[in-house]
């Protein structure tokens, strides 16, 4: 082990008590030296300093709840950014809107209370959400987040007013939508390849007056694709509401789900769903509750073309019910996560393994088709969730062993080389990290790599920060 001169006093040399630092929610595991939590930009910019000076790499940490490895650090140090987590400041906008300026290690539960500690009833909303709420506003912006309603809402960087971002040389750039917005681009979703983010104002605007969520439960996946489809075709809309949220959930996640549902707070008191249905559609509505009507009939009767019983769908109104489907939705990700920690109990070598590809123009019936048969005819598990109007789903590979592993690498890379020629995205809302660049190194589109490859120069020549992302 390197002996690390604490010059600063702020870095502390790797120790067993450390360790959950080595790994993030990919279970892609690294190694490192040292460890710092800096609590102010100063401190980061001490802290790197020392770095520079000795020439050792630094990889930046939020709330680790990424998916791709990219707070996982192979070798040097670990600076965390769990300890930046308070507001600094704030603004009621003339509008009614809000503004907030936070540290970037304040995760999406907290920065929620502090929104209505200190907005109260002006009922305001940051609307990125990953799902994950202990995802870190500086890691949501770092990769670029979207989640279950980033369609209708639109990407992370629509509500930042400005952020202040360390370069490796210690130099803050101060960027915002006013001065320099073209900027944000070589920031947002860069994975923290051009520089620690330390700061962030946040654009707050107003709350749907009502949210509601429905779940339509289908016997086949044939239905639920068809069903989807046919939304997809043509979305119901009102003047006061709109479809907020459109996820497919398959059987395969339902029973992971199901088994783990008992120890999971939320989620815990719904109740267990039928086994003849081989996958559902959750979908939530945001306005008032005219057109949330309105669009909730059009579904239903769209449902019913489709074999979808409405009388046993799920349909919950209000914030804390909604809470909790969308809850249940986010187990799908969280316990097929869970299932590969188990499986690495036995083998080490074995990570995530899910996809996080789109295609414009296909029919999802299709798609569900193509994944389920390959899935198949490779002997493999995997369950099937993810976001239906964008033809975006994520399909986790649940291998168990090592050697269904390596089977479920080489499917994964057949899905994004298919992709590929057919001109989608094999890349959309988790990065590439170092786990997606290992799976599917020359696969990855060549002008993006170019793109960041630029940006290092211009920004971190000596190759310090979050070394082995994206690169
Ligand atoms: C169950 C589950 C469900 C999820 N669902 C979704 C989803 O629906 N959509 C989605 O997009 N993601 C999803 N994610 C992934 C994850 O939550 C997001 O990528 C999130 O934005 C990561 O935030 P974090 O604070 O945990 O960042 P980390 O994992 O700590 O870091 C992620 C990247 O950001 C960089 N970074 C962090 N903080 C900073 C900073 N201050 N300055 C510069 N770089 C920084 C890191 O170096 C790293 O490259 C899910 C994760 C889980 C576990």
């Amino acid at each position: 082990m390197v002996i690390v001169a604490e010059k600063s006093g702020l870095i502390f040399p790797m120790s067993d008590k450390y360790e959950e630092y080595l790994i993030d929610e990919s279970k892609f595991t690294g190694n490192a030296e040292s460890i710092s939590f800096p609590k102010n930009e100063e401190e980061i910019i001490e802290i790197l300093k020392e770095m520079k000076e000795k020439g050792t790499p630094v990889t930046i940490q939020g709330g680790k709840t990424g998916i791709v490895g990219s707070a996982v650090p192979l070798g040097g140090h670990i600076m965390n950014l769990s300890y930046m987590n308070s507001v600094k400041g704030y603004e009621i906008l003339d509008d009614e809107t809000g503004l907030i300026t936070v540290e970037p290690g304040i995760n999406l539960i907290d920065l929620k209370k502090e929104i209505l500690r200190i907005f109260k009833e002006k009922a305001l909303f940051w609307p990125p959400e990953p799902t994950e709420t202990s995802a870190t506003v500086g890691g949501i912006c770092a990769t670029n987040a979207q989640g279950i309603s980033g369609f209708v809402y639109g990407n992370v960087q629509k509500y930042i007013k400005s952020l202040r971002l360390v370069s490796s040389n210690g130099i803050i750039n101060i960027i915002s939508d006013n001065d320099n917005p073209e900027f944000f681009d070589k920031v947002m979703g860069k994975e923290g390849i051009t520089g620690i983010i330390s700061e962030v104002t946040l654009k707050l605007i107003k709350k749907p007056q009502e949210v509601w969520g429905i779940s339509f439960f289908f016997e086949t996946e044939e239905d639920a694709g068809n069903f989807t489809d046919a939304i997809k075709n043509n979305i119901p809309k009102s003047d006061t509401a709109f479809i907020g949220a459109f996820e497919y959930i398959d059987r395969n996640s339902i029973n992971l789900i199901e088994k783990r549902k008992a120890d999971m707070a939320k989620i815990k008191e719904l109740p267990d769903i039928d086994s003849n249905f081989a996958g559902m559609c959750y979908i939530e509505i945001h306005g008032d509750d005219e057109g949330i009507e309105e669009i909730a009939g059009e579904l239903m009767e769209t449902a019913v073309m489709y074999n979808s019983d409405p009388d046993i769908a799920w349909a919950v109104s209000g914030e804390t019910e909604v809470e909790k489907t969308r809850a249940f939705r986010h187990a799908a990700p969280e316990t097929a996560n869970l299932f590969i920690e188990e499986k690495r109990r036995d083998d080490k070598r074995i990570t995530k393994l899910g996809t996080d590809m789109s295609i414009d123009d296909e029919s999802f019936s299709q798609i569900l088709k193509e994944y389920r048969s390959s899935l198949e005819s490779s002997g493999l598990k995997g369950c099937v969730f993810g976001h239906g109007l964008e033809n975006h789903l994520h399909v986790n590979i649940l291998p168990e062993n090592y050697d269904e592993y390596v089977k479920g690498v080489e499917l994964i890379r057949k899905w994004a080389s298919d992709y590929k020629s057919k001109k989608g995205k094999i890349i959309c809302e988790h990065g590439i990290g170092k786990l997606k660049k290992q799976i599917l190194s020359d696969l990855l589109p060549k002008d993006y790599i170019d793109e960041c490859k630029a940006l290092k120069d211009e920004f971190d020549k000596d190759m310090i920060l979050n070394r082995g992302n994206i690169l």
